[in-house]
C-alpha cells in the first residue's frame, strides 16, 4: 500500500516520481458493473470473432478490402466513389460520439472499448492466471512467466487473424492459414506485425494508449459538460476522510447523516483504504476529481460500494452521476447539447437514407481518350476517343450497351456489343464515338452516351464532341 500512499507526489499516475514507468497490477474488484461489463465485452469479443464469418447475400457482412477499394458492408457494396456517402458515414459516426458523451460520459472507454475490453477482460486474467492475484505473493515457478507470454502471443495471433479477416476475408485469410508463410510473405509478414502490434500494446504499452494515445480522452474536456454521466466520488459525503472508528464491538461505527442512525460523527464516509486506487486501470484516485485519465470502468464504484457494504454504509460514495448532481443541483437530461446534436444526427441519417436510395446498379463515366481530339475516317465521318468506364455494384453479370441518342447515324465502336462486366468489377475499355460528317460540322457539340444494362440499368452522361469546325465536305 506504501506505493499508492505516495501518488500525490507523482507528476501522471502511471510515473514514479524519479521518472521511472510506474507498472500497474489493478486489482479487480468483482462487483455489480464488472460483472455487467464482463457480459457485454464477451458479447463484443464473439461479435468481433464471428462478424467476419457472416454473409448477406453471399457477401461478407463487412469486409473492407482496402487493396481492391471496395468495401461491403451490411449486404450493400460500396466504393471510394461514394464520397458523399462516405463524408455523410464519418459525420455520422463523429455526432454519435459527440451525443453519446454528453449523455453517458466515456461510456465508450469503459464498456465498449477493444482496447479496454481485451486488456481487462482478455490478456490481464491470463496475467493474473499465471501471476496470481494482485496484492497477494506472486505465485512461484520458473515456467509461468514463458508460459505467461505463450498465452499472449497465442491470443494476440488470434486477433490479428480476426483484425485482418475484416481487411482481406474470411476465404482469403483461411487460404493464407493452410498455405506456408514461404508462399505468401507479404502477408505472412502482415500477420506477424499486427501480432508485435497487438504484444506491444497489451503487454507493455497497456494503459498509456488510453493516457497518452487516444485523442478521445483529450476531447472529453470539451465534448462534457456538467451535466454528463460520469463516475465521480461524493466529497460531501466522503470527506473528511480517515479511518473508520470502531466500537467496543470491533463494528465500524457509523456517520450522522449518512445513514440516519446517529452515531458519533468523526469522518465522513471515507474510510481512505485507497481500494479504489488499487482497484484503477489507469491507477489514478477518483477522490481528486474528474481525470482525463479516467476511462468510466466503473472499478472504484464496485470497489467503493465493497466497502461499504461491509461498513454497513449505504453504497454510492463512488457512483455514476453528474457533476452538477454531486454538487446537489437538480437533474437536468435536456440540455441544448442533447437537443443539438440529435437534430443534427437526424438530418445526416436522413442524408445517408437519401444517398443510399439514389444508388444505381452500376457507377459509369465517360471521359476523353488520349491522341487527337478528332479523326475523319474515310467514310467522311468523324471520330472522338473515349474511355468508358463501368462499375458492376449488382451481385450478378451485366451486358452494357454502349450508344448515342439523338444523332442520327452515329454510333459507338471498338467495344464488345454488350460490354459483359462482371458482379462488383469495373471495367475500363476505350471506344470511338463516331458522327456522321454533318453532325459534327462544330468545333464542339454536346452530346450525350447512353449506358443501358441487361439488368434495365440506364444511365445517360454528357460527353463534349470535337469536331471538325466545317461544313460537311467544305473547308474550315
Ligand atoms: S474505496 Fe471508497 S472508502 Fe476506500 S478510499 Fe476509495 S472512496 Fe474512500
Ligand atoms: S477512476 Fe474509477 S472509473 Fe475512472 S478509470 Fe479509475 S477505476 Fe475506472
Amino acid at each position: 500500500m506504501a506505493a499508492v500512499d505516495r501518488q500525490h507526489d507523482r507528476v501522471l499516475s502511471t510515473l514514479n516520481a524519479d521518472g521511472s514507468r510506474r507498472w500497474l497490477r489493478p486489482k479487480p474488484s468483482r462487483g455489480r458493473f464488472w460483472r455487467r461489463r464482463r457480459a457485454v465485452a464477451w458479447l463484443l469479443i464473439a461479435l468481433f470473432a464471428l462478424l467476419p464469418h457472416l454473409k448477406i447475400n453471399g457477401r461478407p457482412a463487412v469486409l473492407l478490402d482496402v487493396a481492391r477499394r471496395e468495401f461491403s458492408l451490411f449486404g450493400g457494396v460500396f466504393y471510394p466513389t461514394d464520397t458523399v456517402l462516405l463524408a455523410l458515414f464519418v459525420v455520422g459516426v463523429f455526432l454519435t460520439i459527440f451525443l453519446l458523451t454528453a449523455l453517458f460520459g466515456r461510456v465508450w472507454c469503459g464498456w465498449g472499448c477493444p482496447q479496454t475490453v481485451y486488456m481487462e477482460f482478455v490478456f490481464r486474467p491470463i496475467e493474473r492466471f499465471f501471476d496470481g492475484e494482485p496484492g497477494r505473493t506472486r505465485r512461484r515457478g520458473a515456467w509461468r512467466t514463458p508460459a505467461k507470454y505463450a498465452a499472449f502471443v497465442l491470443v494476440s495471433m488470434f486477433l490479428a487473424h480476426v483484425f485482418l479477416a475484416y481487411f482481406v476475408g474470411i476465404d482469403e485469410l483461411a487460404r493464407w492459414v493452410r498455405r506456408s508463410p514461404a508462399e505468401h510473405p507479404a502477408s505472412f509478414l502482415i500477420m506477424a506485425s499486427v501480432t508485435a502490434l497487438m504484444m506491444f500494446d497489451f503487454c507493455f504499452f497497456r494503459e498509456q494508449t488510453c493516457i497518452v494515445a487516444c485523442p478521445y480522452g483529450r476531447f472529453q474536456s470539451v465534448l462534457l459538460d456538467r451535466r454528463s454521466l460520469i463516475v465521480s466520488y461524493d466529497p460531501k459525503r466522503g470527506e473528511p476522510r480517515g479511518k473508520a472508528k470502531r466500537a467496543a464491538t470491533g463494528v465500524p461505527l457509523p456517520v450522522v447523516g449518512a445513514n440516519g442512525t446517529g452515531a458519533p460523527r468523526t469522518n465522513g464516509d471515507c474510510v481512505d483504504c485507497f481500494k479504489c486506487v488499487a482497484t484503477c486501470p489507469t491507477g489514478i484516485d477518483i477522490r481528486d476529481g474528474l481525470q482525463m485519465e479516467c476511462i468510466h470502468c466503473a472499478q472504484c464504484i464496485d470497489a467503493c460500494d465493497d466497502v461499504m457494504e461491509r461498513l454497513g454504509r449505504p453504497r454510492g460514495l463512488i457512483r455514476y452521476g453528474s457533476q452538477a448532481g454531486i454538487e446537489g443541483e437538480r437533474a437536468r437530461r435536456l440540455r441544448p447539447r442533447v437537443l443539438i446534436y440529435p437534430l443534427l444526427l437526424a438530418g445526416v441519417v436522413t442524408g445517408i437514407v437519401v444517398a443510399l436510395s439514389r444508388i444505381e446498379g452500376a457507377d459509369v463515366t465517360v471521359l476523353r481518350g488520349p491522341g487527337l481530339p478528332f479523326n475523319v475516317l474515310p467514310t467522311g465521318e468523324v471520330s472522338n476517343q473515349a474511355v468508358v468506364r463501368v462499375r458492376n455494384r449488382t451481385g450478378a453479370e451485366v451486358g452494357y450497351e454502349v450508344s448515342v441518342p439523338g444523332v442520327e447515324g452515329a454510333r459507338v465502336i471498338g467495344v464488345e456489343s454488350p460490354l459483359r462486366v462482371a458482379a462488383g468489377a469495373l471495367r475500363s475499355e476505350a471506344v470511338s464515338i463516331v458522327l456522321p460528317a454533318d453532325a459534327a460540322t462544330q468545333r464542339r457539340t454536346e452530346i450525350t452516351v447512353r449506358i443501358t444494362g441487361t439488368d434495365g440499368f440506364a444511365a445517360e452522361t454528357p460527353f463534349r464532341f470535337f469536331g471538325t469546325g466545317r461544313a460537311a465536305g467544305g473547308r474550315p
